[in-house]
C-alpha cells in the first residue's frame, strides 16, 4: 500500500508541475513515505534522513518531508530527533502535500497528521503505469481489529471503504491504459463494505470489466474469510488461485494474546475449504516469532502448522513492541537469540516445502502473464503464474501477453521453462 501511495503522490505532484529527478542533490523537495509497522522500518528512515542531511547542509532551501505512517506515529516529537524536517504529513493527509509545497512556505516546520474519513486515491489518468501490466487499486484503508501487537489502527485509522462505482471506474480506466492484472489493496479487504453485498460483490463487478485478465487482492484476515468469499474466488476465472492468508502463529494461546479473533482450528477449517474448492491454490502467510510469552510448545504449534498447510511462501517477522499497542505493555521476555533461532527454524522448513511444491510442477504447463526480459539470464523472459510464482522462460512473446510455459527446472523461489 505504501508503494502505491507513493505512486499516487508522485502523480499528484507531477500534475502540479513537479518532476522527478534522479538524485537527491538536485531535488528541491525530498519526500520519504514511511512505514512504522516494525521498528526496523523506522530506524531505516532515521538513517536515510541522516545521510540526506548533507543535502540540506549544502542546499538549505531543499524541503524535507516525512510522510506516511511514521509521521502519524511520531507527530511533532519526531522533530526533536530530526529538527531539519520541514513537513510531517500523516497517511490521511498525503493528498494535501502539493498544497503544502506551494510558496510562500512557513519558516517553521508544519505537522499535519489528522486522520481522514476517505481513502487516498487519485485520478487514474494521472498515474503512470507505462510498461507495466499490473496495477494496484486501493479499495479500503484502516483497520478496526486492534491485534495486540499492531500499530496500524493507530496510524492508518478506522476502517473505511471506497464506493464500489469509484473502484470499478478506476479499474476500467487502468485497463484502458494497458493494465492486464489488478491487485486490490486494503489492510483487510475481506471486510470491504462499499458494496451492498461486500467484497464478493465487488469482485464480481470487477470481474465483468472487459480486457482485464487477472484479479488479485491482499490482505485477507482469516476471521473474515467467509464461505461466500471463498466460493466467489473459486468461481470467478479471472481471480487468481493465490491467497495471502496471514496466520501469525499456530498456537491458540498466542493467537488469543494477539487478539486475532480465530483459533488454529478455525484457520485450518478455512484452509481446508479453500483447498477443496481450489485444488491448484497457492497460499502464503505471515508468521511472527518471539511474541511475549511464546514458549517452545507454542513455536512447535507454528512449525506443525507450516508443515501441515504446506504454504508456497511465508514471511516471518521477529516481534518487537510498537508504541500504543496492547502488547507493548507485555513483558518482551523472549531473548533475541531465541527469536532468531525460531525465525531460522521456520525459514529452513519453508524453503524445503517451497522447493518440494515447485518440484511437483516440473513437466506441467503454467499460465504466465509476461512482464518483460528477466533481470538475470541471457535471452530469458519473466512473468508470474496465476499462483504468483516467478517464471523465467525462453521463447519470443510480448510483454503484457498471457502465454503458457512448460516447466523444466525449479528453485525455491522461481520456475524455469520454455514456451509450451
Ligand atoms: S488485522 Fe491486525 S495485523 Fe492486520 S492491520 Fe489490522 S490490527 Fe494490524
Amino acid at each position: 500500500m505504501n508503494v502505491h501511495d507513493s505512486e499516487m503522490l508522485a502523480a499528484l505532484l507531477k500534475a502540479d508541475g513537479w518532476s522527478v529527478v534522479s538524485n537527491p542533490e538536485s531535488a528541491d523537495v525530498i519526500i520519504l513515505n514511511t512505514c512504522s509497522v516494525r521498528d526496523k522500518a523506522e530506524q531505516k528512515v532515521f538513517s536515510r534522513f541522516g545521510i540526506l542531511k548533507e543535502v540540506k547542509n549544502s542546499r538549505p532551501d531543499t524541503c524535507f518531508v516525512l510522510a506516511g505512517c511514521m509521521a502519524r506515529a511520531w507527530g511533532k516529537t519526531v522533530l526533536k530527533r530530526m529538527p531539519f524536517i520541514d513537513l510531517v504529513v500523516g497517511p490521511g493527509m498525503l493528498h494535501k502535500i502539493p498544497e503544502y509545497l506551494e510558496f510562500p512556505r512557513p519558516s517553521h516546520p508544519v505537522v499535519q497528521i489528522d486522520s481522514s474519513d476517505t481513502v487516498f486515491s487519485v485520478d487514474p489518468e494521472l498515474v503512470d503505469i507505462q510498461n507495466r501490466y499490473s496495477a494496484w487499486v486501493t479499495i479500503m484503508e484502516g483497520c478496526d481489529n486492534y491485534c495486540s501487537y499492531c500499530i496500524v489502527p493507530y496510524v492508518r485509522g478506522k476502517e473505511r471503504s471506497r464506493p464500489e462505482n469509484d473502484i470499478v471506474n478506476e479499474v476500467t480506466a487502468l485497463v484502458q491504459k494497458g493494465a492486464r492484472e489488478i491487485t486490490l489493496l486494503g489492510q483487510n479487504v475481506n471486510s470491504y463494505n462499499g458494496s451492498a453485498n461486500g467484497f464478493p460483490e465487488l469482485l464480481r463487478k470487477i470481474h465483468a470489466i472487459p480486457g482485464l485478465l487477472r484479479i488479485r487482492f491482499t490482505t485477507s484476515h482469516p476471521k473474515d474469510m467467509s464461505d461466500s468469499l471463498i466460493g466467489t474466488v473459486a468461481e470467478l476465472p479471472k481471480v487468481c488461485e493465490y491467497l495471502h492468508f496471514p496466520v501469525q502463529s499456530g498456537s491458540n494461546r498466542i493467537l488469543e494474546r494477539m487478539n486475532r479473533g480465530y483459533t488454529r482450528e478455525n484457520y485450518l477449517n478455512r484452509v481446508s475449504l479453500i483447498k477443496r474448492l481450489m485444488p491448484n491454490v497457492a497460499l502464503s502467510s505471515d508468521f511472527m516469532v518471539g511474541f511475549p510469552g511464546e514458549t517452545e510448545d507454542d513455536h512447535c504449534d507454528s512449525v506443525n502448522l507450516v508443515e501441515s498447510v504446506k504454504y508456497d511462501n511465508i514471511f516471518i517477522f521477529i516481534y518487537n513492541p510498537r508504541t500504543k499497542t496492547r502488547a507493548a505493555g507485555y513483558d518482551d521476555d523472549i531473548p533475541l537469540k531465541v527469536k532468531t533461532q525460531r525465525l531460522e527454524d521456520l525459514l529452513k522448513r519453508q524453503r524445503r516445502i517451497s522447493m518440494e511444491r515447485n518440484r511437483d510442477l516440473i513437466g506441467s504447463t503454467v499460465e504466465v502473464l509476461v512482464e518483460g526480459p528477466a533481470k538475470r539470464g541471457e535471452n530469458l523472459m519473466t512473468g508470474r503464474s496465476r499462483q504468483n510464482r516467478v517464471v523465467n522462460f525462453t521463447g519470443a512473446v510480448k510483454s503484457g501477453e498471457l502465454c503458457y510455459v512448460m516447466i523444466e527446472s525449479v528453485s525455491p523461489n522461481c520456475l524455469y521453462g520454455c514456451l509450451a
